[in-house]
């Protein structure tokens, strides 16, 4: 590890209080937090391809360099740091893009003390920042062959503005029509071990003698593209994802009969003998577990499809005449290049410090929203609200008349 920036120790001396933004030079910034300085910047030593984050602990007077978990920010220009509360930092980055300007670095969530324990280090972690909230995941159980990829299958080709599949990892090799990356991300078992250490999975259990699991990014990335996620995983994981803290729909799908299950699982013709018959052992303990676990908000029977098609969408609220909802389409400006920030109550006020070279003088201030945030790291933070100082202004003046 590198040596930890000379003149933040010059500035700690001076005993500002908590949360105070010390100052930014050479890209680097730092907040102090109780004994502790988080001196966040310049590129990551492990992995330059992400902002670095060091800790300065004045109890001890030692440089800290803790675990740095969650989806990291690429490094920038200069940056900026306000502290949230007192378990999180906002970092706003210096000439980005409204979809990448706004970072949280987590010092003392939940999630980072449990990680801390686990791990046994200092631990802080990354979450993005994002506009909105996305519609509540849809989770969809049910025994082998009873029908759940069918039915996902003919709400996406229905809906693709409005559903997106939680692509999960697993174990098991592909078959003849399956795509990696489109059906399954197929991995190896110890790879897929070491990303279930990691933290990267928000559910993962071995299903008919595989793993598989849904990594927390499998489900972002459907909320960041402004879809709803549906995910097609087996009780124990619908189990997990109620246990978690992701607010979703539990939907299980049940067979008119065994038989009948049989019959489908042997007409797919994807399967081997013994694996139809390790299937068809476990289709019995499921069907028991999603009729009585409590997990599940709804059941399905598909006997017939279609018919168990129209009571899907019904239960998502798609029986009637459904557009896409709208994306958000108020503009916000890129933030300045060099900008300071300021908290008052949940609003962070973006003020740009310096004119950007060959531009005209204006004083860009950017109002960012923190009121209704949900959600943190591993997975992104969401519900931030981002706009204008002017439109922000313009509201006010609309109340007032
Ligand atoms: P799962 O994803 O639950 O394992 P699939 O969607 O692959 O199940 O369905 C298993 C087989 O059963 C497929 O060949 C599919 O075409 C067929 N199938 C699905 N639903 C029905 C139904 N209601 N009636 C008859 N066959 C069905
Ligand atoms: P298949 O091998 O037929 O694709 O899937 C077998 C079982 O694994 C199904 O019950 C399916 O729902 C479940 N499954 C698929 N992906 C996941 C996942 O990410 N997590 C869990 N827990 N189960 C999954």
């Amino acid at each position: 590890m590198g040596e930890a920036p000379a003149f933040f120790v010059d500035e700690l001396q001076k005993g500002y209080g908590n949360g105070f933004d010390i100052k930014s030079k050479g890209g680097e910034t730092a907040i102090l937090l109780g004994n502790r300085t988080y001196v966040i910047g310049g590129a990551c030593e492990e992995s330059p391809l992400s902002i670095g984050v060091q800790i300065f602990d004045q109890s001890t007077g030692e440089w800290i360099y803790p675990t740095v978990l969650g989806t990291k920010p690429k490094p920038c220009k200069g940056l900026s740091a306000v502290l949230l509360s007192e378990d999180r930092i906002l970092i706003t980055k210096n000439g980005s893009t409204p979809d990448d300007f706004a970072w949280f670095l987590e010092v003392d969530t939940q999630y980072v003390r449990q990680q801390k324990k686990i791990l046994g280090t200092d631990v802080v972690a990354w979450s993005k920042g994002v506009r909105g909230y996305p519609e509540k995941p849809v989770v969809i159980s049910g025994p082998s062959g009873v029908g759940k990829g069918t039915l996902i299958s003919m709400l996406m080709k229905e809906y693709p503005s409005m559903f997106g599949f939680s692509v999960s990892h697993t174990t098991r090799a592909p078959r003849a029509m399956e795509k990696d990356g489109v059906h399954y991300h197929f991995i190896e078992r110890s790879a897929m071990e070491k990303e279930i250490e990691d933290g990267k999975f928000l559910e993962f259990a071995s299903v008919h003698g595989n793993l598989y699991g849904t990594s927390v990014e499998a489900v972002e990335v459907v909320a960041d593209d402004g879809k709803r996620c549906i995910l097609d995983i087996d009780v124990q994981g619908a189990r997990s994802v109620r246990a978690s803290s992701l607010e979703a729909i539990f939907i299980f799908v049940c067979p008119p009969s065994m038989e009948e299950l049989e019959k489908r699982l042997r007409a797919r013709g994807t399967e081997t003998e013994e694996q139809v018959l390790k299937r068809l052992r476990n289709a019995k303990a499921e069907i028991e577990q999603g009729q009585s676990s409590g997990i599940f908000d709804h059941m399905l029977y598909n006997d017939n499809l279609e018919e168990c098609y129209k009571s899907l969408k019904k239960l998502l609220g798609l029986d009637g005449t459904v557009t896409a909802p709208p994306k958000s389409s108020s503009k916000v400006v890129d933030l300045p290049m060099d900008h300071s920030v300021a908290k008052i109550d949940h609003r962070i006020i973006i003020n740009s410090k310096t004119p950007e070279l060959g531009k005209a003088s204006t004083n860009i201030r950017i109002v960012l929203d923190v009121s209704s945030l949900k959600g943190g790291a591993p997975g992104r933070t969401r519900g931030l609200d981002i706009y204008t100082m002017d439109s922000f202004l313009d509201g006010l003046a609309g109340i007032n008349h």
